[in-house]
């Protein structure tokens, strides 16, 4: 059989709108126009409540590791400590932009899979017995499909020491979950276009407070393309430093426009009652979720297969047969799970699709009749939310 509409179901690049793609597509103009100008200044707003932000959201023209970078690079000075929670592979991202650029890096570990324990970070803080400039954690651990609880760790932090700058990347999950700066303690959230916030890829987002854009001019690490201070400027400009991505700032502007006919609420609903179906049906078909329930990511979901050749047998077989692509494992979980992505444009209806996939392929590879089982899981968690 042959599939005309392959399904994209990696945590990014995810699937694209129509009304994005061909907002995209529009004829160029000039970035040092009062054409871009209106494009930019629309952008910049139009990104402040899916960061829950009180101050326009910053645009760069690069991947969403670009951000990471410069929110050590605007945030720390070489000399100040910096401590990193690494629980999957985007934390040792963030540890490895860290040792590029300083020596006073702390790591916290946590065993992939499993949330940050704030009272046992904090303990941890404190055991350092030293200054703390920064603390960098991910929102969504897209590598684990983790969420950690980062209000409660804002919370935490900043009553352990009001001055730590708490910064977050919220690259996979947001356009999909509640946020807000002010509430949940945080100085600087990034993300990138591909994920969650459904674009191409090619651009990173930075929101910030006041706080820390007083921070970004006054320290002294060396950057260039990655100065905030440029961007800044620029922004109050309705302009950037360089040369953007002009396609993708109205594909920016076309992404707000869906969130606002869905309704923000709504879109991060949806994402919730997806994520609760799906780890609902991957049960029933006797698959092990990776993460517990508290912490599960509402944007991706990573199970655990019986076998190497079960794993092997549904990544190649949902390509193979039913042009459906997912992800496998990163780092030391490769070959372990399977991540299923659900952000962006994506409705109950498309991920039951790969849910009776899994039925088909499960009834082959076992010898055992799985056909409606996790289906009618799906669809009972489904039916509460439509
Ligand atoms: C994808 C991702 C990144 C990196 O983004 P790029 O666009 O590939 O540079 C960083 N952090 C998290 C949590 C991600 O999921």
């Amino acid at each position: 059989m042959k599939y005309y509409r392959p399904m994209l179901l990696t945590p990014g690049p995810t699937p694209v709108p129509e009304e994005i793609l061909h907002a995209t597509q529009s004829p160029m103009v000039g970035h040092r126009s009062s054409d871009f100008e209106t494009i930019a200044e629309e952008a910049f707003r139009a990104l402040k409540p899916i960061f829950g932000a009180q101050n326009d959201v910053m645009i760069l023209t690069s991947s969403g590791t670009s951000s990471l970078e410069a929110s050590m690079l605007n945030i720390a000075n070489p000399d100040d400590n910096i401590v990193i929670i690494v629980s999957g592979a985007f934390g040792n991202r963030f540890k490895q932009i860290a040792e590029t650029y300083y020596e006073n890096v702390h790591i916290f570990e946590v065993e992939w899979g499993k949330a940050v324990n704030v009272p046992e970070f904090i303990d941890f803080l404190k055991s350092l017995n030293t200054d703390i400039t920064a603390v960098y954690s991910q929102y969504c651990e897209t590598s684990t499909a983790v969420l950690h609880p980062v209000h409660e760790l804002g919370h935490a932090l900043k009553a352990y020491d009001e001055s730590i700058y708490f910064i977050v990347d919220g690259v996979s999950c947001i356009g999909a979950v509640d946020v807000d700066l002010q509430r949940d303690q945080i100085d600087v959230l990034i993300s990138g276009s591909q994920k969650a916030i459904m674009l191409p890829p090619g651009l990173a987002f930075v929101a910030y407070n006041n706080r820390a854009k007083e921070r970004f001019s006054q320290v002294t690490t060396p950057r260039f393309y990655l100065d905030l201070n440029k961007y800044l400027k620029s922004l109050e400009a309705n302009s950037t430093p360089f040369t953007p991505n002009v396609s993708l700032f109205r594909g920016v502007n076309a992404y707000a426009k869906l969130v606002e006919e869905e309704g923000l609420d709504q879109v991060i609903a949806r994402h919730y009652a997806i994520r609760d179906a799906l780890r609902k049906s991957l049960n029933s078909l006797g698959l092990d979720l990776l993460v517990q329930d508290e912490f599960a990511s509402p944007t991706v979901t990573a199970f655990v297969p019986k076998s190497k050749e079960e794993l092997n047998f549904i990544k190649n077989e949902l390509k193979n047969r039913f042009a459906i692509t997912i992800a496998g494992g990163q780092g030391h979980l490769k070959g372990e799970i399977l991540r299923i992505g659900h952000m962006g444009q994506i409705s109950p209806f498309d991920i039951l699709q790969v849910v009776s996939a899994l039925e088909i392929l499960l009834t082959e590879f076992r010898k055992e009749s799985y056909i409606g089982t996790a289906i009618t899981q799906y669809m009972e968690v489904v039916k509460a939310y439509v």
